[in-house]
């Protein structure tokens, strides 16, 4: 994707790794972010191993957006390179590594203190209820920590830690891309901050692999709780394309958040609305309830089925039904007021 665009892509997706991308786009005044996670199965084990999120923002007047993509190490023990020089701040529930200056660690550690509070408000299940990240100085240091050589100048952020014989995260990190970090917003680096933290809270307590619109909804669900800004704000790229007759007629597949199929940051807001309409007609714990239900310990695909069954047995509707509710509520929200 140019740096003009306003949406932001997930880098190529390893076929070991689970990553978790987020984009954030912003606007005059308005910055918004989105995010994608994918879950894939791990080659040798029943276990997931992740692909983080990347979420990229555009900050105004500048003209482009760095995403931020979180990415899962391969399953297995890997051992995740020293940075030479490096220096850690530990916050009351983070601990950021990095060859950034000090003031900037501190700002990262009060960022993912507020984001492991937020998290904690709305995912209940148990998890270490900490995170982890790293802050290298430069791109160079950045490959290094993610051990990737493709492009990753639209990432802003990749997560990755290995997935234990229980098909949970241990160890996540969230790796920051200091070129894309330096074009958000202090409100995209704490969105970007709170909804991988989301993944790494999830994926460290429920194993298996969900439906990417859930994952990547669920983490902007929380992302966005403390934003204090209206739905049809922080969706506004979306309800453009309603208006355009482009909007969505189904919730997002997977291949929605393919960044080489287009644009991938109205999928997320999608995603978005329609996890934050579950929460808001049937409540937090029943998300949690439906979240949980929707997956398999092996395949997304079947995790698809199990989803439809749980929009009957949790949330006492149909897919079918709730799309149906879904896309009205677009249809609203985009409507000139
Ligand atoms: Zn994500």
């Amino acid at each position: 994707m140019p740096l003009t665009d306003h949406y932001p892509r997930m880098p190529r997706r390893t076929s070991r790794a689970r990553r978790t991308a987020a984009a954030v786009a912003g606007s005059l005044l308005l910055t918004l972010v989105t995010a994608c996670d994918r879950d894939e199965p791990a080659p040798t084990t029943s276990a997931s191993v992740a692909q983080s999120p990347t979420a990229p923002e555009i900050p105004q007047p500048a003209p482009n957006a760095s995403p931020t993509i979180a990415a899962s190490p391969p399953a297995g023990e890997q051992t995740p390179t020293p940075m030479a020089g490096a220096t850690t701040v530990t916050g009351r529930f983070s601990s950021v590594t990095g060859t950034v200056d000090r003031a900037t660690l501190t700002a990262y550690a009060k960022m993912a203190d507020t984001a492991v509070a937020e998290v904690n408000k709305r995912w209940k299940r148990t998890w270490p209820r900490r995170v982890t990240i790293i802050a290298p100085r430069d791109a160079t240091a950045f490959r290094d920590q993610v051990g990737r050589a493709d492009d990753l100048s639209q990432v802003a952020a990749i997560t990755d830690g290995p997935i234990g014989a229980s098909g949970l995260a241990r160890r996540d990190r969230v790796v920051l891309n200091p070129d894309a970090f330096a074009k958000l917003t202090p409100a995209g680096r704490q969105f970007v901050i709170t909804h991988e933290s989301t993944h790494v809270a999830v994926r460290s307590s429920l194993a298996g692999a969900a439906p990417l619109w859930l994952v990547e909804g669920f983490a902007d669900h929380v992302g966005y709780s403390g934003s204090g800004r209206r739905r049809a704000e922080l969706a506004a790229p979306l309800l453009a394309k309603v208006v355009e007759g482009k909007g969505p007629t189904r919730l997002p597949t997977q291949g929605d958040f393919d960044p080489s199929q287009g644009e991938i940051g109205p999928t997320y807001l999608a995603a978005w609305l329609a996890v934050d309409l579950i929460a808001r007609r049937h409540g937090e714990d029943a998300l949690q309830r439906f979240y949980a239900a929707s997956r398999d310990p092996n395949s997304t695909a079947l995790a698809d089925a199990a989803m439809d069954k749980a929009f009957v047995d949790v949330l006492g509707t149909t897919r079918a039904a709730f799309t149906k509710q879904w896309l009205a509520e677009l249809n609203q929200l985009a409507a000139p007021k």
